[in-house]
């Protein structure tokens, strides 16, 4: 069993870990693939551990834990482990010819040194170790910081980690502000923050001080289109799932939506039907639905509903920290609940006049982390791909597109710069170094 170094100071901890660094132990594949393999083993050795911590944080059901936090990076893990040698590969650039026929040159993935990951309390385990999982492919060593906002799971993985990874090469610290801002002080190579705007201006000026380049993972208010003649069961079915998955607490969750005002009662309707399949009439009762984090949120959240005219939900409960999942209806823009982002189980429908009037009022707000569209129209769909800035985009689907290995996950503008996951991370975690070689004679 390996030794945990507990009472360590941060510049202590990055001190040792650069040493690690420096020994040259990280850069072979075989440490980094050693080291995912020990990640998948503590993750699926400890999925009862760990499901039953997200249980006591966030009310997440075990099937949700596996699916959205488990399961999630064991599958990120996979993903890497298949591909990273080729990853790895250098990659030829062409030649100009005044440099003669002889002249070779390539890009080659250098690991970068300590990084620090900083994780939020939604998927306290998955933002924390889906990023962890890059920065080690890339033969990083790590310090990583779980949110005191999700006490059980940073507990937990505090445990955890240091008993299946190198200790000297990826090491924990758990705590908020003071710890972290002390952290943060440290000089890293790279930054990989995830979490609300505001504390990313943080991580950003600290960050400055070192020349420390940063990944700002943060949020904003995901908008919804919902054209008209489309299959509204369908579109209600697949809002529904997305936006109350973690009782709305997702940061690609669907914030608002959209729709024009022939199109919304229909959709009231369907999402009535909807929420009470997917969680039945008193979702309290429903294992599969979550908790609002904390009673600060929870009176945040609270404060939102009068906003617009309930169309289901609006119940609560303090002490179990629960509020049903609910629609608004006849929400104005200048609402309080379309100033910020929701973050919880509401969503608000606004009337706009049609197509052109969504994208203004999309255009007009922040650049959102993801977009997502219910549209049979291709031209609809090709004009809002087209006229609009989002970190991602989805059809049809909300949430899916962060499941989809291959493509980076981050967001632009206000919700965030950099991305990760697959081969994205290779690129956030690592220098891609130049190289010219020209023989002596
Ligand atoms: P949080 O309160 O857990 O904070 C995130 C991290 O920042 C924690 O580790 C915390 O300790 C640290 N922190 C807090 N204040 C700090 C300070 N003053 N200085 C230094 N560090 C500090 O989480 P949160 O910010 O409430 O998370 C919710 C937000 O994160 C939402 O806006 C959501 O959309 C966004 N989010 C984004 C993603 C993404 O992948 N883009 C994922 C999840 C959440």
């Amino acid at each position: 069993m390996n030794q945990q170094h507990t009472s360590e100071q941060p510049a202590d901890i990055v001190a040792r870990l650069r040493a690690t660094f420096r020994t040259g132990r990280t850069k072979p594949v075989e440490w980094r693939t050693g080291q995912l393999r020990r990640l998948r083993a503590m993750l699926t050795e400890n999925g009862a551990d760990l499901a039953a911590a997200l249980h006591e944080d966030l009310g997440k059901s075990g099937t949700e834990a596996q699916r959205t936090e488990i399961g999630f990076t064991v599958r990120e893990i996979d993903h890497t482990l298949d591909h990273l040698e080729e990853w790895l590969r250098p990659e030829p650039a062409p030649v100009p010819a005044h440099l003669g026929a002889d002249a070779t040159a390539w890009t080659q993935y250098d690991p970068l040194g300590v990084v620090l990951v900083i994780a939020p309390w939604n998927y306290p385990a998955q933002l924390l170790l889906a990023p962890v999982v890059g920065a080690l492919a890339s033969g990083n060593t790590v310090v990583a910081k779980p949110s005191e906002l999700a006490p059980a799971t940073s507990a937990a993985l505090a445990r955890l980690i240091p008993s299946y990874l190198d200790i000297d090469a990826v090491a924990v610290v758990e705590g908020g502000v003071p710890e972290t801002t002390a952290l943060l002080a440290e000089r890293f190579d790279h930054v990989f923050y995830t979490g609300n705007g505001t504390v990313g201006r943080v991580v950003m000026r600290a960050a400055a001080e070192h020349l420390t380049p940063v990944t700002l993972e943060l949020g904003g208010k995901s908008p919804v289109f919902v054209d008209r003649g489309t299959d509204l069961d369908v579109v209600a079915d697949r809002l529904a799932r997305g936006k109350f998955l973690n009782a709305g607490q997702t940061c690609v969750a669907p914030d608002y939506v959209l729709t024009d005002p022939e199109t919304a009662p229909a959709l009231e309707v369907a999402l009535v039907r909807a929420v009470e399949a997917v969680y039945g009439t008193d979702p309290a009762a429903s294992p599969e639905y979550g908790r609002i984090v904390n009673e600060r949120h929870f009176d945040r959240l609270g404060a939102l509903l009068g906003s617009g005219r309930v169309v289901i939900g609006g119940g609560s409960d303090r002490t179990a920290r629960y509020l049903a999942p609910t629609v608004l209806a006849d929400v104005d823009p200048a609402s309080p609940v379309m100033r910020e982002e929701i973050f919880g189980p509401i969503l608000p429908i606004v009337t706009v006049s049609g197509l052109d009037a969504a994208i203004d009022f999309i255009n007009d707000r922040d650049k959102p982390l993801a977009l997502y569209v219910f549209s049979d129209s291709e031209e609809t769909r090709a004009r809002i791909a087209a006229e609009t800035s989002s970190g991602g985009l989805g059809h049809g689907l909300p949430l899916a597109h962060l499941t989809v290995s291959d493509l980076p996950f981050g967001g632009v503008g206000e919700s965030g710069m950099g991305s990760y996951h697959g081969r994205y991370s290779l690129d956030t975690f690592s220098h891609r170094k130049a190289v010219l070689a020209k023989p002596l004679n």
